[in-house]
């Protein structure tokens, strides 16, 4: 009989709050959270590690919660680190679980067998998406127009070269959403704005977006913030802010186009 990965004392995978707000959008934080199961240690890193953008978002978890306040929109936040199972790629994908994350090794993510792997899947990736699914749902049933706002941090320097966008907006096969907000971030004047970089949505790099929003027909739109602009409470206060009065408009525009 294989044990279940999480103790019952241990933290939920999931964080939903304020699911009943009125708001038409639906904020996803993938990365929100640093958490390692008891059982797996801190997968053999060095705890300076597990504070780095490896293991989590840096700052996203305060922008989701700040931003849905604003808004008055539903957030559900994922609250274990992503080198224990990544909740935006599909399970499938190797990347679901990284041997080397940038250019650190591992340990406890070496050679890991299916059961391993099933363990951390079905303990933290299945709950959080079956929350979204469920949420989405009754949405739906509610008749409610619903947008899906999937949200993340970059970090300004990756495997040595420096980026130097502020904010991206990322997408794949619907930017009905995702074109306006872009436009609108470019206007505020201060802003460098990455359009699908250093990043951009895919089957393999992703899941939130392609299954949650693509496949559901919702406007959508994947937002990357980078890291040290929300590093603090009153960097993420002023992005929280500041989508709170784009995301509104952008959502306008995409309803006049
Ligand atoms: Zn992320």
């Amino acid at each position: 009989m294989s044990k279940a990965l999480l103790d019952p004392d241990e933290p939920n995978p999931v964080r939903l709050e304020r699911e009943a707000g009125s708001s038409v959008f639906f904020l996803t934080c993938d990365h929100a959270g640093r958490a390692f199961p008891r059982r797996l240690g801190t997968l053999g890193l060095p705890q300076s590690s597990t504070e780095r953008h490896i293991a989590w978002d840096i700052g996203i978890g305060g922008v989701g919660r700040e931003l849905s306040r604003l808004l008055d929109a539903a957030v559900i936040l994922q609250t274990y680190s992503r080198l224990v199972v990544d909740c935006n790629r599909d399970p499938e994908v190797a990347s679901s679980i990284s041997e080397v994350s940038e250019t650190t090794e591992i340990p406890g993510n070496q050679g890991l067998d299916e059961t391993d792997r099933r363990l951390r899947v079905d303990a933290i990736f299945r709950p959080y998406h079956d929350a979204i699914a469920t949420a989405l749902d009754r949405r739906a049933a509610a008749g409610r127009a619903c947008v899906l706002v999937a949200l993340h941090s970059f970090t300004p320097v990756f495997k040595g070269v420096s980026r130097p966008w502020h904010v991206a907006v990322l997408f794949n096969r619907d930017a009905r959403l995702a074109h306006p907000l872009a436009e609108l971030l470019r206007a505020e004047g201060d802003l460098i704005v990455g359009e699908n970089e250093p990043y951009r949505v895919s089957d393999l790099t992703d899941y939130t977006v392609p299954v949650h929003g693509e496949r559901r027909g919702l406007p959508h739109v994947e937002i990357e913030i980078r890291q040290d602009l929300i590093a603090n409470t009153d960097g993420q206060r002023s992005w929280s802010e500041r989508l709170a009065r784009l995301l509104p408009a952008a959502y306008a525009e995409f309803l006049r186009r």
